[in-house]
C-alpha cells in the first residue's frame, strides 16, 4: 500500500539518511541508515544520504567522508548524496542557505515567524530566572509583536537578530507517528523556538523541514530523541502549506547493564570501534536490524539480502530496544564460523601482524585460523587464540601430570606416544587418522586415555585448555608436533 504517497508529486518511496559529521557514526545512527535503507528497499524505493551540517562548531572534518565509507563497507547503498550526486541536490545543508533564506522569507511576509533581536545577555538572564524557579526554560515572545516599523528601525540600527517561529498560544497540536499513532501536545508547552540563527544559518528545526518536503521524502525515519520537535516540524509543515511526510520515530536504545540510553561511557557506541575490533558488516547489521523490527517467526539469522525482501513497518515497534552484547558476540561467531577458511585468514592477517605473528607461511597460517575457527568471538581475538600454535609457551613440567599419573609415568607414555607418531608420514598427518591410529594403539596396550592424551596434549600446547591434541597435531604439522613432544 503506497497510501502515504498522497500529496506528493513522486510516485516513488524515498527515505533520507540525515546525519550530522560530528564524528564517528554512532550505532543508534547506523541503525537509522539501516532502516531507512530497508524501508526504501524493500518497497523499491530511494534512499538519499543529506549531511546535516549546520551546528558549524559540532563538525569534524573528514566525518562525511568517513561515514560515507563505513555505510559502504556495511553494504547500504545510496541512491543520491553528495558523493552521487542527484536532482535534488546540494545534499549538503551548508551548500543550501540561499534555498533557506528564500524559504523563511517567505514565511515572515506571511507573519508566521518572526524577527528577535534579543541579546544574549537578556536570554541567558531569562533561563536562569526559568531554572531557579523549576521552570522549562523559554522565549518570553517579547519580540513576537514588534511592528515591521520597529523591526526595520532594529535592522537599520544594525541590530542582530534571529527568527523564530510563531507557536500558536493555546489549543493543542496533533501528529501522528507510524509507530505511535497520535500524539497530542498541549501548544501551551511549545516554545517559540529559533529557525534561523544570526549567522543567517538555519537550525535542524528549519532546515530539515525545508529540504524534506524539497527533496519530496515521503517517509522520515528517525530517533525518538526527536518526538518533541514533531509537533514544531508539523506546524511548520502547515505555515508552508505542505503535506508532511509519514514520521517514524524509532525506538530508544538501551544499556543492557542499568538501562539508560546507550552511552559511551558503558561502553563502545560507535560502528568504528566494532569493526576495528572484528566485528563483521553481517553481523553488525543482523544485530542493529533487531533493535527495534521484529520478524514474523523466530528466525534470528537475517542477511541484507533477505532483509531488503522482508523487512516492513510492520514489524517495527516503538518500545526500547535493549543493546545487548552478548547477542552481537553471538551473530558474530555465528557469521565468523560461516567464512571458508581463505576467508578467515585474508581477514585475520592483519590482526596477526599487529600480535607479532610470522604469517610468512600462509598454508600454516590458514591451518591456525581454521583451528581457532570455531572459538572466535572477534577477529581481534585470533592473536590470543592462536598463540600457542606459533610459538609453544613455556610451561611447568607438572602440567605433564594427569591425576594419580606421576612425572615418570608422564615422561614414558610420552615416549611411547612419540615412536607411535613416528611411524605416521606426513602424508597420513591429518586429525582424523591420527585420532584413529593413538585411540587405536592406546586400546591395544591396555591404557587409559586420560593418561597418554593429557600428556600429549599439554606437551603439543603448553596448555592447560585447549583444543583437543590431534586437532592442534594437524594444524601444527609433523614436524613441529615431534619437535615438541621431544622438548616435554
Ligand atoms: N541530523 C539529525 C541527526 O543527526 C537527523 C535527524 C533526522 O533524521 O531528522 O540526528
Amino acid at each position: 500500500m503506497f497510501s502515504f504517497l498522497f500529496g506528493h508529486k513522486n510516485t516513488k518511496p524515498r527515505l533520507r539518511f540525515a546525519p550530522s559529521p560530528t564524528g564517528f557514526l554512532h550505532i543508534g545512527s547506523l541503525r537509522a541508515a539501516l532502516f531507512g535503507y530497508l524501508l526504501a528497499k524493500s518497497q523499491g524505493g530511494d534512499l538519499i544520504l543529506r549531511i546535516e551540517d549546520t551546528d558549524q562548531k559540532r563538525e569534524v572534518t573528514g566525518a562525511t567522508e568517513s561515514l560515507i565509507k563505513v555505510l559502504k563497507i556495511m553494504g547500504l547503498e545510496f541512491d543520491e548524496g553528495p558523493h552521487l550526486g542527484g536532482k535534488y541536490g546540494p545534499y549538503i545543508q551548508t551548500q543550501r542557505l540561499d534555498i533557506y533564506h528564500e524559504y523563511s522569507d517567505k514565511l515572515l511576509a506571511e507573519g508566521k515567524v518572526y524577527r528577535c533581536f534579543c541579546s544574549e545577555e537578556r536570554l541567558t538572564e531569562m533561563r536562569e530566572a526559568q531554572e531557579a524557579k523549576k521552570e522549562a526554560p523559554r522565549y518570553d515572545r517579547l519580540c513576537r509583536d514588534l511592528s515591521v516599523a520597529e523591526a526595520e528601525a532594529k535592522i537599520k540600527a544594525g541590530e542582530k537578530f534571529v527568527i523564530r517561529q510563531k507557536m500558536p498560544l493555546n489549543g493543542e497540536v496533533k501528529v501522528y507517528d507510524e509507530l505511535r499513532g497520535e500524539i497530542i501536545f498541549k501548544a501551551a508547552d511549545l516554545d517559540d523556538h529559533v529557525l534561523i540563527k544570526s549567522a543567517g544559518i538555519p537550525t535542524y528545526q528549519f532546515a530539515n523541514v525545508v529540504d524534506d518536503h524539497l527533496m519530496e521524502i515521503t517517509q522520515v525515519t528517525r530517533g525518538d530523541e526527536w518526538l518533541g520537535s514533531f509537533p514544531k516540524n508539523i506546524l511548520l509543515y502547515r505555515d508552508f502549506g505542505w503535506t508532511p511526510p509519514k514520521f517514524i520515530h524509532m525506538p530508544l536504545i538501551l544499556n543492557k547493564v542499568g538501562g539508560g540510553k546507550l552511552s559511551k561511557r558503558k561502553g563502545d557506541v560507535f560502528v568504528e570501534d566494532y569493526l576495528a575490533k572484528g566485528y563483521l558488516p553481517e553481523a553488525l547489521i543482523n544485530f542493529c536490524v533487531l533493535l527495534g523490527w521484529h520478524p514474523k517467526s523466530d528466525q534470528e539469522i537475517w542477511t541484507l539480502a533477505e532483509l531488503k525482501k522482508e523487512f516492513s513497518l510492520a514489524g517495527m515497534g516503538a518500545s526500547p530496544a535493549i543493546f545487548d552484547t552478548a547477542k552481537l558476540d553471538y551473530y558474530n561467531s555465528y557469521y565468523l564460523r560461516q567464512k571458508s577458511v581463505a576467508e578467515l585468514t585474508k581477514l585475520c592477517l592483519p590482526y596477526l601482524v599487529k600480535a607479532g605473528r610470522d604469517i610468512g607461511d600462509l598454508k600454516r597460517t590458514e591451518k591456525f585460523t581454521a583451528l581457532a575457527q570455531d572459538r572466535l568471538k572477534t577477529l581481534s581475538e585470533i592473536g590470543a587464540t592462536t598463540d600457542f600454535l606459533f610459538e609453544l609457551p613455556a610451561y611447568a613440567p607438572e602440567l605433564l601430570r594427569w591425576k594419580i599419573l606421576t612425572l615418570e609415568e608422564a615422561k614414558i607414555n610420552l615416549a611411547r606416544l612419540k615412536s607411535e607418531l613416528e611411524k605416521i608420514n606426513e602424508g597420513n598427518w591429518t586429525k582424523d587418522r591420527l585420532e584413529k591410529t593413538i585411540l587405536t594403539w592406546i586400546k591395544g596396550i591396555g591404557g587409559q586415555n586420560g593418561d597418554y592424551l593429557w600428556p600429549l596434549r599439554v606437551a603439543l600446547t603448553g596448555l592447560k585448555n585447549s583444543p583437543s591434541p590431534f586437532e592442534v597435531a594437524d594444524a601444527l604439522g609433523r614436524g613441529e608436533s615431534l619437535r615438541r613432544l621431544n622438548l616435554a
